[in-house]
């Protein structure tokens, strides 16, 4: 997730406001960078629970940005966070990523992925048990 958060990183620290000394210039890049970095950790860690990444973190790094490149470093964010999302997204659908959350392995009868939470220390859930491989025994 990382390349995600140095290309919003990357996009707006140009944007920093510069009429700080430079010691708090690099304290307040170093922020926003571990700002973007939490934000795309929980994002992957948590995709389905993690409401508006994308204003939360505006919300968390405006301060260290001008009024004059408010509206730019929203735009940037959410651009970056949209392009996060959507890997997630799609992560989740080749089921390469589980979302935090574990889920049944079998695909349904309409094709997809069956989003029930499976047995405890199973692949499958309740519906989808008898698809599960025997234990050789
Ligand atoms: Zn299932």
């Amino acid at each position: 997730m990382y390349q995600y958060s140095r290309a919003i990183y990357r996009s707006i620290k140009n944007l920093i406001d510069p009429y700080v000394d430079p010691e708090t210039q690099l304290e307040y890049r170093r922020a926003v960078l571990e700002e973007c970095e939490q934000t795309m950790e929980r994002l992957a860690a948590d995709p389905h629970y993690f409401a508006r990444p994308d204003r939360a973190l505006f919300a968390d790094i405006r301060r260290y940005f001008p009024i004059t490149a408010q509206a730019q470093v929203a735009w940037a964010v959410g651009e970056g966070v949209g392009a996060a999302t959507s890997f997630i997204e799609q992560q989740i659908e080749a089921g390469l990523l589980d979302g935090g959350v574990s889920r049944c392995h079998a695909t349904t009868r309409k094709g997809k992925a069956c989003q029930r939470t499976p047995l405890p220390g199973r692949d499958y859930c309740p519906s989808h048990q008898h698809l599960e491989q025997p234990v050789a025994a």
